[in-house]
């Protein structure tokens, strides 16, 4: 398999941390989510922590300006030198492009960006369930629809960026989680 640094695409809910996560374990290689690290740095009390606390529970993004940053000194790291799995992050164009300047001063690229597919009103009922069942500041009805919205504006733009590089590789969320993951590992082996 050839395609290791992958930028995992997809609606809030969509399934991408669940399945970031079985990627990373098959494919030895690390799972980096931005909310993953934001939600630390609020946790923590960082500068950033304060900073994005009110924008994440809002259901807004964060600055391009800090997750850049968040996700540039990440992939700096020496174990994301063999391969990533990109999760939430890029979330806008100007992300997308600094993404794409990042690796090129690496000596690196994108080798693809699997977009998962869903249907919005099931993702709504999945967040609210997660809701239930994590707690997160950021999961009830109206934040949900708010992060649907800025998806909508700002991340599935996304979708013809990458498309136009020809690594766009659309598969579908809807399934069960094993079935989704079979095929999310049936695209990369042919990609
Ligand atoms: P997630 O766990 O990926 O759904 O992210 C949770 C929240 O963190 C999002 O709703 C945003 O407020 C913030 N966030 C995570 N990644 C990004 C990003 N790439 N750009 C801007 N905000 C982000």
């Amino acid at each position: 398999m050839s395609a290791t640094n992958i930028v995992l695409l997809g609606a809030p809910g969509a399934g991408k941390g669940t399945q970031a996560a079985r990627l990373m374990e098959t494919l030895a290689i690390p799972h980096i989510s931005t909310g993953d690290m934001l939600r630390a740095a609020v946790a923590a009390g960082t500068p950033v922590g304060l900073k994005a606390k009110a924008v994440m529970d809002a259901g807004q993004l964060v600055s391009d300006e800090i997750v850049i940053g968040i996700a540039g000194e990440r992939l700096a790291e020496s174990d994301a030198q063999k391969g990533f799995i990109l999760d939430g992050f890029p979330r806008t164009l100007a992300q997308a492009k600094a993404l794409n300047e990042l690796l090129e001063s690496m000596g690196s690229g994108l080798d693809c960006c699997l977009a998962l597919t869903v249907d919005t009103e099931a993702v709504v009922e999945r967040l609210l369930k997660r809701a239930e069942i994590e707690g997160r500041a950021d999961d009830n009805e109206e934040t949900i629809r708010e992060r649907m919205r800025v998806y909508e504006a700002q991340t599935a733009p996304l979708l013809d960026y990458y498309g136009g590089q020809s690594l766009l590789r659309e598969v579908s969320g809807m399934g069960g989680v094993d079935e989704v993951f079979k095929a999310l590992l049936g695209t990369l082996e042919s990609s």
